[in-house]
């Protein structure tokens, strides 16, 4: 392939572009993925609690602004696999619910051009790619689905089992979490949790295990890293992007391809289309940058020994779409990974050792999430051609309430004393929002079908496709809408 440029040019190889590369594969397309980052070596100290969440030994050393002009290390990662290297692996669908307009609180979260049926044969492929562990029958929000999930849930370890038992006890409905791990495979590399630890190729279900190694299996198929794609060109009439120009170990490259595919994630995306001066028409681009509301929660109980080690196995989904009172909706609670005593320290240094030590053996810890709801104002501008973060968060009362609920739900099932800290908005794990598909041109930057009203061969098809930021996981839903693109694009294509 080398020398000739490519049928599809894919910028990214997160979650977004993996999976479009995994959909457009099979049918022979020449495809070349650009990835800015490398692979993490196998060797790397993944699983050391220091490295990982003291001294973010993951994260590129780049800076973003945020609204003060300040600069910042977001907790963004750019590497093979893209942040789904670090994620949780919650693979949840967004409920059929997310799809229509939804009132809030403080808001209103706008309908997707479409409904949750025409995702769904798509999400059942996104969780066969990513092999997701699932139960079906235990949240009362899961959407209509055809059939089982493709593997058995994610076992309980006994500890996080009698906290399940005891929130059940309360009425409460916990249900086993979808979750794309090999359990066994992920232990025997090291005895810890997968939430926050990257993957060395060791049993996380994630872009570069799934997505991309199902994409690589075939000869049409490349992958560059360590090539940044810094700009796109138009054709002279402005309706299609000639050319993706990319930097590659100091040297300036550049492909002509019939399809660009922009996967960079929301931010990253949003940046190099406008500095390409791209699909802009709307003026949308970069808007309604969303980002859940989420805090995490350590509820204690000194009774309770946790001797977990992966601790992530269920959720709670009974305020998800109304407050349980017939108020409006709060969110979801899932619990995180377990937070150990080297992670709190790290956390909340003013801790000292021993009794971050004693919280951590005593404590069972929650996230606690709500949705942030599209507002234009809440954007990522370029300034001196830096990334600009300028977040608003909205449906703050909602999250309030959410973690009002929860803390009351863990004292009543006898954990008397619950830590909360707010995740702050330099930490974007779940940004999304900023190139939305819509119906209405004058109001989204893609179509349905993830493609720029403004140029014919220009999708994007990552987390800034998602209209809203409903409040579960994106990722899944990133995967899904990738897999339905990749039909649009083959079909472009002949294929
Ligand atoms: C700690 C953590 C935990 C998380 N847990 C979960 C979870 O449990 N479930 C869930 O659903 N989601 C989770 N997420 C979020 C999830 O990882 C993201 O939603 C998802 O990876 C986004 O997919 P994406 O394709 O939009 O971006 P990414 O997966 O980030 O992929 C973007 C890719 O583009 C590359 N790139 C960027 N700029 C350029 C450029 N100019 N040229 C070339 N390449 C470029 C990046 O290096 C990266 O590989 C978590 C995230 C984090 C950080």
């Amino acid at each position: 392939m080398a020398g000739d440029s490519p049928d599809v040019v894919i910028v990214g190889s997160g979650m977004g572009g993996a999976t479009l590369a995994a959909g457009l594969a099979p049918g022979g397309a020449r495809i070349t993925i650009l990835e800015r980052g490398d692979y993490i070596p196998d060797d790397a100290p993944a699983r050391d609690p220091n490295r990982v969440f003291r001294n973010s030994a993951f994260r590129s050393d780049e800076t973003w602004l945020d609204a003060d002009g300040r600069r910042f290390e977001p907790g963004n990662y750019y590497q093979v696999g893209g942040n789904s290297k670090l994620y949780g692996a919650v693979l949840i669908r967004y409920r059929a619910e997310d799809f229509a307009e939804m009132a809030h609180a403080e808001g209103v979260s706008p309908a997707w051009p479409f409904a949750y049926d025409e995702l769904a044969p798509w999400y059942d492929r996104a969780e066969a790619l990513y092999r997701v562990r699932g139960a079906g029958d235990e949240d009362p929000t899961e959407p209509a689905r055809d059939g089982p999930y493709p593997y058995p849930p994610v076992p309980d370890e006994p500890a996080v089992a009698a906290v399940r038992a005891r929130l059940r006890a309360r009425g409460l409905h916990p249900f086993s979490l979808p979750l794309g791990i090999d359990l066994e495979r992920w232990l025997a590399a090291g005895q810890t949790g997968w939430d926050g630890f990257p993957d060395t190729r060791c049993g996380k279900q994630d872009a570069e295990n799934c997505g991309l190694a199902a994409a690589l299996a075939h000869p049409n198929v490349e992958l560059v890293t360590r090539a940044q794609a810094t700009g796109l060109e138009l054709t002279p009439d402005g309706k299609r992007v000639a050319a993706v120009v990319y930097r590659r170990d100091g040297a300036e490259h550049r492909l002509v391809p019939a399809i660009v595919a922009v996967c960079a994630g929301a931010v990253q995306s949003a940046a190099l289309l406008l500095r390409a001066g791209a699909a802009n028409a709307s003026d949308q681009v970069g808007r309604c940058f969303m980002n859940h509301n989420a805090s995490a929660l350590i509820a204690i109980d000194p009774r309770f020994r946790n001797d977990s080690i992966y601790q992530k196995t269920f959720g709670i989904n009974d305020w998800y779409l109304s407050d349980g009172d017939g108020g409006p909706p709060l969110g979801n609670m899932q619990l995180l990974g377990r937070v150990l005593p080297d992670i709190l320290h790290a956390q909340a240094p003013g801790l000292t050792r021993p009794v971050a030590g004693w919280i951590s053996r005593h404590a069972i810890d929650a996230y606690a999430i709500s949705e942030d709801l599209p507002d234009p104002a809440s954007r990522v501008v370029l300034r001196g051609g830096e990334i600009q973060l300028l977040w608003r968060r909205s449906n703050m009362q909602a999250h309030r309430g959410l973690v009002g609920k929860i803390r009351n739900a863990f004292r009543a099932a006898g954990f008397p004393l619950v830590l909360t800290r707010l995740f702050d908005g330099r930490v974007p794990s779940h940004q999304c929002g900023t190139l939305r598909i819509g119906k209405d041109p004058a109001s989204s930057v893609l179509d349905p079908e993830c493609r720029s009203w403004d140029h014919a061969n220009l999708f994007v098809t990552d987390a800034g496709a998602l209209p809203t930021s409903a409040a579960v996981n994106p990722a899944l839903t990133i995967a899904a809408l990738a897999l339905r693109a990749s039909a649009t694009i083959a079909q472009e294509l002949g294929g």
